[in-house]
């Protein structure tokens, strides 16, 4: 099992986080925003294949590129194509589908989840194709109660609102479900030879109730799973965007007990600690600031993207050195490595 990340689009320009989740049995994408450009290092059929496309915001440098996804999945076959954003996302949504000509809709396929999330509930709506995506068709609201947003079987997202100037922008974390990992050394004093019936202990499709075959004996796998299954915690990664929280603040404790222990921290980092009135007036954070946030929230590693193209190269390698003088394990996403000295 394992999260894989991509950060999509180049320094300065817009960019987007792209998510594999791998769990052995199945793969799971997620595009976090969707900025101009930031699809075309992507295969189609990879963009045909993303279940959750979640928006920090609505400004226009996380959106730009929604007609291109819209384009690849308007009519998707079989599966729902889940949308999240904050509060207002259903409407706003519910525009971009309707700001095209349909006449050829009605036998086409394509259902489309819009859900948004504020501090209490998150509301949701429906969206068909076949319908030219003329009616929202509003779901039951589910109250938050700190419950993740989406239990998916191998993984939980979570949200938290961040604030960025007037508006909130949402911070996601995508954490692993435990991984079952069968133990050499059980294995080792076990009086049963190894064979297919291993395969049954982490097959989630099989019951604890249920009995396997192991030689010549019929044993019950509940039984053996608790003898030869080991649980490690899965990998956890948090994607902040276009956000600013003071730190010593109330939020800014906030957040990093949400973060806690988070594997890879993947946040923006709009300004340099020179210009920090601007990251205040806009609604943005420093690099500095980041590398501080990381620290306290005990981050396994800081992944730097969203970049001001205010900037070039030599500054961009300079924040990162302010970065790494509060937080060591920072870095630019490996695919900027050449573009970026390393300070
Ligand atoms: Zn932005
Ligand atoms: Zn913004």
């Amino acid at each position: 099992m394992s999260i894989q990340w991509k950060i999509l689009g180049q320094p300065g320009a817009d960019n987007a986080l792209f998510l594999t989740v791998d769990s052995g049995q199945s793969v799971e994408y997620l595009l976090f925003d969707c900025g101009e450009n930031c699809l075309s290092s992507l295969k189609p059929s990879l963009i045909q294949s993303i279940a959750h496309l979640a928006f920090s915001h609505f400004h226009m440098d996380h959106v730009s590129g929604f007609d291109t996804f819209f384009r690849h999945n308007y009519n998707r076959p079989e599966t729902p194509v889940n949308i999240w954003g904050p509060g207002g996302t259903i409407e706003l949504m519910h525009h971009r589908f309707r700001s095209f000509s349909w006449n050829l809709h009605h036998e086409q396929p394509g259902e489309w989840i819009v859900r948004e999330i504020d501090e209490n509930k998150v509301a949701s709506s429906r969206f068909l194709t076949s319908e030219a995506f003329a009616i929202s068709h509003r779901l039951n609201d589910i109250p938050r109660d700190n419950e993740p947003l989406q239990a998916a079987r191998n993984f939980q997202m979570e949200a938290m609102l961040l604030p960025h100037g007037t508006i909130p922008s949402v911070a996601y974390r995508l954490i692993e479900s435990e991984k079952q990992n069968i133990s050499p050394e059980a294995l080792q004093r076990s009086p049963h030879a190894p064979g297919s019936w291993l395969q049954a202990l982490t097959d989630p499709s099989q019951d604890d109730d249920s009995s396997v075959q192991v030689g010549t004996k019929s044993l019950h796998l509940g039984d053996l799973r608790e003898e030869f299954l080991i649980s490690t915690p899965g990998e956890s990664i948090a994607y902040l965007t276009d956000f600013r929280v003071e730190e010593g603040s109330a939020s800014w404790q906030r957040l990093c007990d949400w973060l806690k222990g988070t594997g890879t921290l993947i946040s923006e980092c709009q300004y340099h600690s020179r210009d920090r009135s601007l990251a205040i007036q806009n609604g943005h954070m420093t690099s500095d600031e980041v590398g501080r946030l990381a620290s306290e929230a005990g981050a396994g590693r800081l992944v730097l993207q969203h970049l001001s193209r205010r900037y070039g190269t030599s500054t961009w390698s300079e924040m990162l050195a302010e970065a790494r003088g509060k937080f060591s394990k920072s870095d630019f996403p490996p695919e900027w490595i050449d573009s970026i000295p390393e300070p």
